[in-house]
């Protein structure tokens, strides 16, 4: 490891397991590790900022995650992000939006943060080969669908379980189909897989919905939907896809089998905060708490999209977000000064 006197600037030799020395040809395989600003994400939330990060000259990283590009990745046509009046698909979307933060000047990294230290500033981020610094940070982390967590369900995901209606629901036409959970997600979900399905059973497991009224009049006016109240899945049974599932009357304690093509659960989402447990301030739900704009309980370290925002929820909402940690960030390192 060494140290570029001008900048400061830690550079690794990637492809060497010795310590560079200082005539170590500074290449592009060299990667440095202290910035300005580091992004931790990279959805929609993480290129915005990386975005205007980068356009305001800060010296910014994005370290994307298992998944670059978020959640969009896992769909197929997204028809309310302005811009696209035709539509675009998601992982479409997600790579024009990282060619464009590329080009602002982010280096962008696709690898996993394993560990991070707020405590003081330069914070750091670690991923498992190497550490990095930074004067401010932009947590961008995004959420998980949540999942049911019964086996079967990890047996047959991919399988004929899918977290996501629009990208699998095709798969499935002329099947039953079953939905599990009662928010908006549900029967939004629920109402869009009836294109394809012969049949969609949702399976509540109390006795009223807790969706919105008017997505709980389209879902129960469907003639294609029978809702299974105070019903839980026991289990999901098949071979080489989903066959059936076992559902548990909550009251009774009955069990029936139902003969299922898919199964899509639709019960929320998890934010992915798991790193920040001990470092961020955090909602009983799990989500970043914001205490000034953007800034997290931490000084110095911001965040945006949906690991803060359980309300909105939206691609387009993630990307405003993520100009507006950016800016804070601006402002708050040109104050550090
Ligand atoms: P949600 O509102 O939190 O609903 C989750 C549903 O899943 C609840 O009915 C819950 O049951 C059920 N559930 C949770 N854990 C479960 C488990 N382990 N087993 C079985 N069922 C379980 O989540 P969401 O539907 O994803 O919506 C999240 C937010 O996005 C909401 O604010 C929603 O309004 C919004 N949203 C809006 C739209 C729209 O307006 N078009 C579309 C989608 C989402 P209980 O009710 O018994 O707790």
């Amino acid at each position: 490891m060494m140290s570029d006197s001008d900048s400061g600037t830690v550079l690794i030799d990637k492809n060497s397991e010795k310590e560079p020395t200082d005539d170590s040809p500074k290449t592009s395989e060299k990667t440095k590790t202290n910035f300005d600003v580091i992004i931790i994400g990279a959805g929609p939330a993480g290129y915005t900022a990386g975005i205007y990060s980068s356009r305001a000259r800060h010296d910014t990283l994005i370290i994307s995650g298992l998944l670059p590009g978020g959640q969009l990745m896992n769909t197929t046509d997204v028809e309310n992000y302005p811009g696209f009046s035709d539509g675009i698909m998601g992982p479409d979307l997600m790579q024009v939006m990282r060619k464009q933060t590329e080009r602002m000047g982010t280096t962008i990294i696709d690898d996993v943060v394993v560990n991070v230290d707020f405590r003081r500033s330069p914070f750091k981020v670690l991923t498992a080969s190497e550490e990095f610094e930074a004067k401010a940070i932009i947590v961008c982390t995004g959420a998980t669908p949540r999942k049911i967590g019964i086996d079967g369900e990890q047996t047959f995901a991919g399988k004929g379980v899918s977290y996501c209606a629009t990208c699998d629901g095709a798969f499935f036409r002329e099947q039953p189909i079953a939905v599990v959970g009662g928010g908006d997600s549900c029967m939004e979900e629920a109402i869009f897989l009836t294109k394809f399905a012969s049949k969609v059973h949702i399976i509540h497991r109390r006795d009223e919905f807790r969706a919105s009224k008017i997505m709980q009049e389209r879902a129960l006016s469907n003639e294609k939907i029978q809702v299974h109240w105070n019903s839980t899945v026991k289990d999901i049974k098949g071979d080489e896809k989903v066959k059936q599932i076992i559902l548990t009357d909550t009251k009774t304690n009955e069990e029936t089998s139902l003969d299922m093509g898919g199964v899509f659960v639709a019960i929320g989402h998890e934010p992915n905060t798991e790193l920040f447990k001990n470092q961020l301030e955090l909602d009983e739900n799990g989500y970043i708490i914001l205490k000034n704009n953007t800034e997290t309980s931490v000084e110095g370290i911001f965040s945006a999209g949906d690991v803060h925002d359980h309300r909105y929820r939206q691609a387009v909402t993630a990307a405003g977000y993520g100009c507006m940690a950016a800016i804070d960030v601006d402002k708050y390192l040109a104050e550090k000064k």
